[in-house]
């Protein structure tokens, strides 16, 4: 097996595997980066991101504000230090960003232009329209082409990590081109892979988001913390799962039921305003928002039809200035995907999972439990989301601990000597082992297509926006059953180039992985926070879980769940107050 030898790894190219990079390339130009990207760096998901990224700028705002909406929009689970090390550095990543040439929208005096988002309180995202992750990503990419010492490895599958004695020395890849196995040793490895969205039936995540660098963490004993906070978002179109970003409300759509009404007006988000005005309803957190949804769906008033069940986002009001100006994207989609126009026509909308709030458990260096392994980016959980992420946090989370990753990889490689050739030459060994066990298996009856389809209805049906002991205890069932039958997939395609039918076949065993994680947390887990509901337990608990979940991996069987204690610094649990009651800041 050829040997690639780098000083930092970086598994994943996106808005924080690039970030990463360059954060090494600027702390040490002498420091060999392998960075490794199953596709080609533009084709990551931060690409997709639409609204817009938060960072306190203007007068009005200040850090206080924005570490709290974030620490009560996360329902008290957030890590108080990580959100206070957080807001205290994203303005100066943005500006940074501003520097590398990122296109920020701008007020007509010249100033960053900053809109409103969900469960921020004071207007603080910044965005580029409503193109705001492909510019990123972009203006990204582009600086990380000024630094040689950034070797890129686009189209590697990375299919394990090298562990052994509590440390890190590296991964195994395949090149997808030729389908040989590369090992890639490493100083220091930096897991940035993105999410997990795929593990449900209907989402906004590209197809590449299966949790590839979760399960390997995982896999290596890393804890995957609170995996039980899913995000919906209220409005993705019916169909495809394609999201219509927050800035549709951020610029003053509404919502309304099949009686066009603002329903949102009965679930204490605030009062109904004829204009975009920050704590009124639409404005409301996502986890609350999407269950209103629900609500609504159960008490008959959404509407039902040709897109399913549905309600209706409407922006007509906007006009077709502003539309066009700030919400161009979304004016694209919807009339492409639902041939509504949203300057004429209400835009069918309905809640879609979004974003995964859980991930591999890292301190506020976004440093592992294993030496030398760091993890960033929505894949990390360090966590600054706590049981719901506002909107906007997560490309200046990226960002900030990106960069950290980065910084304190180097940091680290410095104390490393020469990698443990014998152990890691032997473990790759295994991992390619292992693949070749997968080419010669022969005559299993079990598909990837089936399996998947069986764990993401599950996961839809026992433990979606509400969940209840039954539900999840059925899920789990599920989730062990697809298990025991993925042991039996047989690859149809034998072939070495290109071969989708072998990246879908260990993608489905990533999701398998992050799927058992998220419904055996959920089910032990007996109150409701955040994006976590449980039609059993309605209340929060803070006696018994204001605690992370930690869920570690057992190759006999379920998964072993432990608890972790939540930082809190400044801000003690208090009730999460949008409606009427909540006071306090400005708009
Ligand atoms: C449609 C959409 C809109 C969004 N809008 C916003 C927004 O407006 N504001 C906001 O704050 N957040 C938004 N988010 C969330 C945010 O965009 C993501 O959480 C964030 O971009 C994730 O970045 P990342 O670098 O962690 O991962 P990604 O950008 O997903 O990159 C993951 C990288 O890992 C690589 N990878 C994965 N598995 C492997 C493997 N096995 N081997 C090798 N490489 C691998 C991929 O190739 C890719 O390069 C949005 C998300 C979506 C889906």
């Amino acid at each position: 097996m050829q040997v690639i030898d780098a000083d930092i790894v970086i598994v994943g190219a996106g808005g924080a595997g690039l970030r990463a990079a360059i954060a090494v390339a600027e702390a040490d130009p002498s420091l060999h980066i392998a960075l490794l990207s199953k596709v080609y760096p533009m084709r990551s998901h931060t690409c997709a991101a639409e609204g817009g990224a938060a960072g306190v700028v203007k007068a009005n705002d200040s850090l206080e504000y924005h570490f709290n909406d974030t620490v009560s929009g996360g329902d008290w689970l957030t890590d108080q230090d990580a959100v206070d090390l957080f807001v205290n550095e994203i303005t100066k990543e943005l500006i940074q960003m501003e520097h590398w040439g990122c296109p920020w929208s701008r007020e007509g005096s010249g100033h960053v232009a900053v809109r409103p988002f969900g469960g921020m309180k004071i207007m603080r995202t910044w965005y580029a329209a409503d193109k705001t992750g492909f510019h990123m990503l972009h203006t990204l990419f582009q600086t990380s082409l000024k630094y040689p010492s950034i070797k890129r490895f686009d189209e590697y599958y990375t299919s394990d990590l090298i562990v052994d004695d509590g440390a890190c020395h590296g991964c195994t890849a395949i090149e997808m081109r030729t389908g040989e196995m590369k090992l890639f040793r490493g100083k220091s490895v930096i897991v940035c892979t993105g999410g997990a969205g795929r593990i449900f039936p209907f989402t906004t995540n590209g197809a590449i988001k299966t949790g590839d660098g979760m399960a390997m963490a995982y896999r290596a004993g890393v804890p995957l913390k609170d995996m039980e906070f899913v995000q919906y978002h209220p409005t993705g179109l019916p169909g495809s799962g394609i999201l219509l970003t927050e800035g549709c409300r951020g610029e003053g759509g509404y919502l309304l039921n099949k009686d066009n009404y603002r329903y949102l007006q009965d679930y204490d988000l605030g009062p109904a305003t004829p204009t975009p005005v920050l704590k009124s309803m639409e404005l409301g957190p996502r986890d609350r928002l999407s269950q209103a949804f629900w609500q609504e769906s159960k008490k008959g008033n959404t509407v039902q039809g040709k897109w399913g069940d549905i309600v209706w986002l409407d922006m007509r009001h906007l006009g077709e200035k502003l539309i066009n100006e700030r919400l161009p994207l979304v004016r694209d989609l919807s009339i492409s995907y639902v041939a509504a126009d949203p300057v004429t026509d209400l835009v069918p909308v309905r809640p879609v999972v979004h974003y995964m709030m859980g991930g591999i458990h890292t301190d506020i260096n976004a440093a592992t439990p294993i030496a030398g392994l760091y993890s960033a980016g929505e894949c990390a959980c360090v966590s600054i989301n706590g049981a719901n992420r506002l909107g906007s946090n997560s490309l200046g989370e990226l960002l900030v601990f990106g960069a950290r990753a980065g910084r304190f990889a180097v940091e680290h490689a410095k104390t490393v000597k020469a990698p443990r050739d014998a152990l890691v030459t032997a473990q790759a060994a295994d991992a390619e082992g292992r693949i070749k066990a997968l080419f010669k298996r022969s005559g299993g009856k079990q598909r990837v297509s089936q399996l998947k389809r069986e764990m993401n209805l599950s996961l839809e049906e026992g433990c979606g926006i509400y969940r209840d002991e039954k539900s999840l205890r059925d899920t789990v069932a599920v989730i062990a059953d697809v298990r025991a039958r993925y042991r039996d997939v047989t690859l149809e395609d034998k072939s070495s180039v290109y071969n989708t039918d072998l990246y879908q076949t260990l993608e489905l065993g990533a999701m398998i992985e992050c799927a058992e994680t998220v419904v055996h947390s959920a089910l032990l887990r007996t109150e409701s926070r955040g994006a976590h509901q449980r039609l059993d337990h309605v209340e929060r608990d803070d006696v018994n879980f204001l605690k992370h979940s930690m869920a570690y991996y057992n190759p006999n069987g379920d998964p072993r769940i432990d608890y972790h204690e939540v930082v809190i610094t400044k801000s003690q649990p208090a009730a999460r107050v949008y409606g009427a009651a909540a006071g306090g800041q400005a708009a």
